[in-house]
């Protein structure tokens, strides 16, 4: 088959993202997106385009030669809950929505890959383009997995990508073993007696023993986990029923912790607990502890990390390409496919000027997009020479 012009893809990639950028849609409601997506694939000429996985989740499916492997490639397709500061012409026209994580620079860059791969093949075997919802809710991957993702479209590896503000454009990073964290999230519940605000000995109010114990939370990761394991345990917000002359008989603590794993989660859980009933009974009011986990750990795999090693070579100048130095605190849906199939995932440069991701004025950098679809299209290639196996 003949090559397609990059140049010419580059524009359409262009024309593509900033159409979903002007559309965001929030998880389980992209239902644009999903028909747009559904549309290229099958403009493309993939073998099967199946709508509505997991809600909104679509995947594409495309076969070549003889051989029975096969790979997934993933993007998410889900925007934020944030106003957009920008002028650009093609800036949400989505009141309060926005592509502030770069999910339509993703998704875009998939595109492009089916695209490529439809036209030029190159590979031998079972190319499965998995196009998820919800990835900020830490809620879509599931959804997909539930609706019976492996079984009806199996794969045997996962690949999935991310950009990445304040790394160059150009510039490629990732790590074998753990590179995104778990996000667990709890509330704590301070029960006690309000009252007047000039008599506090006559009831339990709660709003002293809500700062105490959001000062006792900090000991967690300072005086009751290893040093040698990451973790973060932040309180974001503490609300009480009390007013100006009235001390608060309630109080609920709201908050977010990060580790990278399952034993050190559950020892944040079983600290949070302990410490919340001791300050609970040093103030003589109640604590209640309701502690949820919504993103799982993502750890790579360390041959698959060497895999895209070696593909991300052909795409990226080799002074360009790093090994990532630390994990990082933040969590992505990603994992949850990691349950099932080995993946890796990485990361690619967004520019050193960007904004943010979920910053209002953050935009995705379209130089970055064929960087992504030459990975995309290169990992397929070399994981499905014919000749690899595990
Ligand atoms: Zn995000
Ligand atoms: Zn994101």
């Amino acid at each position: 088959m003949s090559e397609l012009d990059r140049d010419a893809l580059k524009q359409e990639m262009i024309f593509w993202r900033r159409d979903l950028h002007a559309h965001p849609e929030f998880g389980f409601e992209e239902k644009r997106t999903a028909a747009f997506v559904a549309a290229k694939l099958r403009e493309f000429g993939l073998d099967d385009v199946a709508e509505g996985v997991g809600g909104t989740g679509v995947v594409g499916t495309l076969k070549r030669g003889s051989g029975n492997r096969a790979i997934a490639l993933r993007a998410d397709m889900d925007a934020l809950r944030i106003t957009e500061q920008s002028a650009a012409p093609y800036r949400s026209g989505n009141p309060g929505i926005m592509h502030a994580c770069g999910h339509d620079g993703h998704t875009a860059m998939l595109l492009g890959a089916a695209k490529l791969l439809a036209g030029e093949g190159g590979f031998d075997g079972t190319v499965r383009f998995v196009f998820q919802p919800a990835e900020e809710w830490g809620k879509g991957a599931l959804s997909m997995l539930d609706d019976g993702l492996m079984r009806r479209f199996p794969f045997d590896e996962i690949f999935g990508l991310h950009n990445m503000p304040g790394l160059p454009i150009g510039h490629f990073e990732t790590r074998a073993g753990p590179i995104m964290s778990a996000e667990d999230n709890f509330e704590i519940v301070l029960k006690g007696l309000g009252g007047h605000a000039a008599r506090p000995h006559s009831g339990n109010e709660t709003l002293v023993a809500a700062c105490a114990l959001v000062t006792n939370l900090q000991t967690i990761v300072s005086r009751r986990l290893s040093p040698a394991d990451i973790s973060v345990v932040s309180v974001t917000e503490l609300i009480t029923d009390g007013t100006r002359n009235a001390l608060p008989g309630l109080a609920r603590i709201l908050g977010d912790a990060r580790s990278f794993r399952p034993e050190v989660s559950a020892e944040i859980e079983r600290q949070m607990c302990i410490i919340a009933e001791g300050t609970a009974a040093a103030y003589n009011v109640s604590a209640e502890v309701n502690y949820s986990r919504e993103f799982v750990p993502l750890r790579n795999d360390a041959e698959l990390v060497d895999a895209a090693f070696a593909a991300a070579g052909s795409v990226f100048e080799p002074a360009n390409i790093a090994v990532a130095r630390q994990p990082m605190t933040a969590s992505e849906d990603f994992a949850r496919f990691l349950d099932h199939v080995p993946g890796c995932f990485v990361f690619l440069g967004n520019g050193e000027t960007s904004a943010p991701l979920h910053n209002s004025s953050y935009d995705f950098n379209d130089d970055g997009l064929l960087f992504g679809t030459n990975f995309h299209v290169a990992v397929v290639r070399q994981r499905l020479s014919g000749e690899t196996g595990r």
